[in-house]
């Protein structure tokens, strides 16, 4: 295992419920810590360019719909093994199928306001992060 950047976005319904600090204290508790964070407000076109990958898919605008009605908090999560250790910690993407006592099990509203985002592969975490944050904006914790 190795120190590993993943980033992560706590969406607009878990904002909204008040659910920031539950979420960063499980973070914590599991050895992430936060080495980038901001609270933002994401514009329709920023979001469509964080889910690209997602654009001929039928809940394509509904999504985005979501992800620009409130702020969300944007976190680049460092730790071992960070990647596969915070989908672990989030949980499956539909929460009806996610572990007990995961994020998403937790948090989220529906498949779609899920609560929480995190990269699914390092090759995608150092492009999620490098979309949000500059290089001198990032302080590594280890
Ligand atoms: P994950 O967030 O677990 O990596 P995906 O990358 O497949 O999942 O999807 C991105 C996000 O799009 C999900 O977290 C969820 O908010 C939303 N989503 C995925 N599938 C659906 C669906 N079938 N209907 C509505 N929203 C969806
Ligand atoms: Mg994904």
């Amino acid at each position: 295992m190795s120190v590993e950047r993943t980033l992560c976005i706590i969406k607009p319904n878990a904002v909204e419920d008040c659910n920031i600090g539950k979420i960063i204290t499980r973070y914590e508790e599991e050895a992430l810590k936060i080495a980038a964070t901001r609270f933002a407000k994401l514009s329709k076109e920023k979001a469509e360019g964080f889910y690209i990958e997602h654009k001929s898919r039928p809940f394509f605008g509904s999504l985005i719909a979501f992800m620009t009605s409130g702020p969300v908090l944007i976190m680049v999560l460092e730790g071992e093994n960070a990647v596969e250790k915070n989908r672990e910690i989030m949980g499956a993407t539909n929460p009806a199928e996610a572990a007990e006592n995961t994020l998403r099990k937790l948090y989220a509203k529906s498949l779609e306001a899920n609560a929480v985002h995190g990269s699914d592969s390092l090759t995608s975490a150092e492009r999620e992060i490098s979309y949000f944050f500059e290089k001198n904006e990032i302080i590594s914790t280890h």
